[in-house]
Parts: structure tokens; sequence; C-alpha cells
């Protein structure tokens, strides 16, 4: 199988397919899959392999100029990884997509159809080395032009999927790069890479796999609206039966309770009492009122209006008043940074904020307060509520995306079968979100069923185990065929 990606943790990084990048394909070998990465040269990777040497030289396809096919393997796993060499384009300091001040490349067309030209070309016939994939497997629109190009080759190639991480960005260019992009005219239509006019990368990878996959089963079902489709819901719906949705799992070694360096002290299921210790902790840290009975809620997150964060500021008052405690760490909106300040001085002792990006302070958070709000309007996959769970901090979601597939309501149903690890509510409003809070809280006053639902929490399996297995389901299906 070989992975395309634009980005890989720890070397280029902007979001969440960085993550899955680096911790799928090792899960993948572990099942037994012989999976190899191709990832654009960028010097962090070029100077961060190890074992490099040069395997094939292609001529550039857009141009005139060599492409040096390097493969290499990460210092950490054995995920073998061939890197494209190719200085003009990917030589340089900045980001994946963009220079130091957030400037797009003015070449990221070029940049991710060299991407997606060098993965159809080692998954079709015209590959220059020995092994061929049995799959290609895309991710977002940056490798997503590859099923596409592989639709046109001659002879032999693999099956495709390509990964949805995040539908937002597509990879549309004008219409007159159709023909220097190599594509043949007749592609260029609602049937092939025609978006809107447009040229589009995602549209391409959409319309041509063998299966589409996104990052959690609810989400999958979520793009085929109007409201969290961006224009693809046509296109996803039509191809429903070939779309599947898989939770991305958490690195379980970095969240774990029992080691994690970052808190006060660790523990495990059989000793919960020890959470306690990093409540204080937290309480301490941030100036609250040292309370072991009051509710402390935590959030960690962007401040974005994504993540529903005007919701909870319209409740928080009362969610305090209950009484509870509430610790918020995140950035980025303004006016919400300004509100949750605002806050925090009506609230003193009760409220703290911490305004700033801190990976040690996230831990000490999940693992000092005793349930975890998300309020999401959307949310693909998300972490957070995965690692609360590890940590039983038991999490208040709102029902989209992987929040919804991730944790199981403690209704009352779930609750007299013994099941539950955290709160969901459905709706929009911050009437939906108080409820749930107030439904939760009811709950921690009482002690015995708080303790079973955190326990029920820590037993759940977040690990990319799990998920390897679901996208080896998804290869097996896209290798048997559209009728499977
Ligand atoms: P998204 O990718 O949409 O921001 P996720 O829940 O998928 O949301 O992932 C966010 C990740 O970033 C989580 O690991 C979360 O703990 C972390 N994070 C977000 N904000 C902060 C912050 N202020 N400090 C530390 N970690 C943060």
């Amino acid at each position: 199988m070989l992975f395309a990606s634009a980005e890989l943790h720890p070397f280029v990084k902007t979001g969440g397919l960085a993550d899955v990048s680096a911790a799928l394909p090792p899960a993948l070998r572990a099942e037994g899959a012989d999976v190899r990465l191709l990832i654009p040269g960028y010097p962090a990777l070029m100077k961060g392999v190890v074992g490099k040497r040069v395997v094939a030289r292609l001529p550039y396809a857009f141009g005139d100029g060599e492409v040096r096919l390097c493969s290499a393997t990460l210092a950490d796993s054995d995920v073998p990884v061939y890197l494209i060499d190719y200085a003009p384009l990917y030589d340089r300091g900045g980001g994946a997509y963009a220079d130091e001040k957030g400037n797009e490349w003015p070449d990221n067309v070029w940049r991710f159809a060299l991407l997606s030209l060098v993965a159809a070309t080692l998954a079709s016939e015209a590959s220059p080395l020995k092994w061929r994939p049995h799959i290609l497997h895309c991710n977002d629109w940056h490798s997503a032009l590859a099923p596409a190009y592989l639709r046109y080759a001659p002879g032999q190639k693999s099956a495709v999927v390509t990964t949805i991480h995040n539908l937002a960005y597509q990879g549309n260019f004008p219409p007159q790069l159709a023909a220097p992009l190599g594509l043949p005219a007749s592609s260029f239509s609602m049937h092939g890479v025609e978006f809107y006019g447009n040229l589009s990368f995602l549209k391409a990878g959409l319309f041509y796999a063998d299966r589409i996959t996104t990052v959690s089963p609810t989400h999958a079902r979520e793009i085929q609206s109007a409201s969290l489709g961006f224009g693809m819901q046509g296109l996803l719906t039509a191809r429903a039966a070939y779309l599947t949705g898989i939770l991305n799992g958490i690195d379980t070694e970095q969240w774990n309770p029992s080691t994690d360096p970052y808190i006060a002290r660790n523990y495990r299921a059989s000793t919960l009492q020890d959470k306690s210790a990093n409540k204080r902790a937290l309480q301490r840290a941030l100036e609250l009122e040292v309370a072991p009975q009051k509710p402390l809620l935590g959030v960690i997150s962007r401040f974005a209006y994504q993540k529903g964060l005007d919701t909870l500021l319209a409740v928080a008052p009362a969610i305090i008043r209950l009484p509870a405690q509430l610790v918020v760490l995140g950035s980025g909106d303004a006016q919400l940074e300004q509100a949750f300040k605002t806050l925090e001085r009506d609230f003193p002792g009760q409220v703290g904020v911490r305004l700033d990006f801190d990976e040690p302070l996230s831990h000490l958070v999940t693992a000092g307060a005793d349930g975890s709000i998300m309020p999401s309007r959307y949310e693909p996959c998300g972490l957070n509520q995965m690692y609360a769970q590890r940590y039983a901090s038991l999490p208040v979601v709102r029902a989209t995306g992987g929040l919804a597939d991730s944790v199981i309501d403690a209704s009352p149903g779930a609750l007299a079968a013994g099941r539950g690890s955290g709160f969901a509510y459905t709706g929009n409003g911050d009437a939906a979100l108080f409820a749930c809070v107030q439904r939760a809280l009811n709950i921690y006053r009482d002690r015995d069923t708080w303790r079973r639902l955190q326990k029920n929490a820590m037993a759940m399996d977040f690990s990319w185990g799990r998920s390897a297995r679901g996208y080896c389901a998804v290869y097996e299906a896209a290798l048997a065929g559209p009728g499977a």
C-alpha cells in the first residue's frame, strides 16, 4: 500500500493529517500490510530521514528538469518512505502550503500535482520501481489528483482510496490548467475533475477513487448534507455506498495517565482516587479555590467558530452557579479571548483562563478536571474527547462528527445497562448545552455511578490498531471492486 500525504508529524504539520500520516502507517504495518509513504522532499524530511538513496529518476512532467525519487526510513519507525526530490518546488523554508507569513505558495498547484502524478506513476505499470502497491491511499486535496491521472494511465493499476481529513480545503484552480496538468480534455466535466467551473483536485479524488473515507462515521453522513458538504454533498451522496467513516486513533503512549510526566500524580482505573491530586494541582496552578468536592470542568480548544465556545460563554455564569469551576485553555478569536478573560474576572477563584497553547498544561487540565466540555458546531473527528475519557474526565459534547461516535451518552437506558462514558446533546442552542451539563453534574453527586462511568471511559479503545483494522476492511473492499 502506498500512502500519499503532504504532511508528516513531526517534520511538517499544519493539522490532523500530519498525525494520521505518522500513526496510521505503522499501525497498518503491525496488521501485516506492506505500507510505504510518499511525501514531497521538504528540507525537514530530506535532512530528517535515515538511509536516503536515489532509487529512480523521472522527467519533470510539467516543464524541464528531472525528479529524483529517494527511498529512506523514518528514524523512529520502520516505515519505508519515498521522497520526491525536486528542489524548484520543495526546497524552501516556510510551511507545506504557505510561507512564514502565511501567504500561500503561488505554485501550490504544481507542488501537489507533482505529488499526485508521482503517486499515480508508482501505482501504475509505468512505475520505475519493482514494488507496486495493491492500494494507493490518497489524503486530502494534495494527492487527490492521483486517481484522475491513474484513470487515464494505460495497463494494470492499483485500486485507490481517498480520505477526507478536511473537506473545506479542496484545491480548486482555474480550468485553463487542465491541459498543462496533463489531463485529457474529456476529464473536464461534471463526471471528472470539474467543480463549479473550476478544476478541483479533491473532486477528482472523490470522483475517481474506488473507495472514500473520512475520519468518523457520523461525519461521513454529515458531509452528505448541504450544511457540512462544502459543495461536495451531491457527489458524496451519489457515492454514499463507497463512503466509510473511520475514527482516528490517539497516541495512547503520550496520553497515558499512568505514565504521563506532565501531571501531578499518575493514576489508572484501579487507583482513580489519585486523580484528585491532579485536581488540586490544577486548582492551585490556576489560582482557583481548592475545593475537592466542587465539579471542575475543563476546555482545551482553538477559539474558532467551529468549536462553539460562544454557546459555552452564554451559559458559563449559570454553570458556575450550579456550582462548578471552569478551566479554559486556548487561544484564537480575539473577541472570545476577551470574553473569557472577563468571565475570569467576574468569577474569581471559580474560573481560570489561560490564553495560550501549552501542551504540558493541557495534560494537567485533562487529568485534573472532572469533566471536559466540547460544544462544537462540527467536529470531523476531534481528539480531546478521547484524551478526556482516557483520563476519566467525562466529556460533555455536542453530538456531531467524531464526538457522537466516541462518547457513549449516559442516558437513563445506558445507565441502567451499566454503560455510558460521557454526555452528549443534540441541538444548537446554549439551553441544550446547559441542560447536558446539569445532567452530568447531577450524576457527579452520585459517586458510585460517576465512578462506573469513569471506568467505562477509561476502558474505551481509541488505539490506532482499531482504526487500522477499519482501513484494512476498506482496502479489501476497494480491491474486490465496485460491487463489493
Ligand atoms: P482541531 O484539530 O480542530 O483543533 P482536535 O480536537 O482534533 O481539534 O485537536 C486539537 C489538538 O490540539 C488536541 O490535541 C488539543 O489538546 C490540542 N490543543 C488545542 N488547543 C490547545 C491549547 N491551547 N494548548 C494545548 N493544546 C491544545
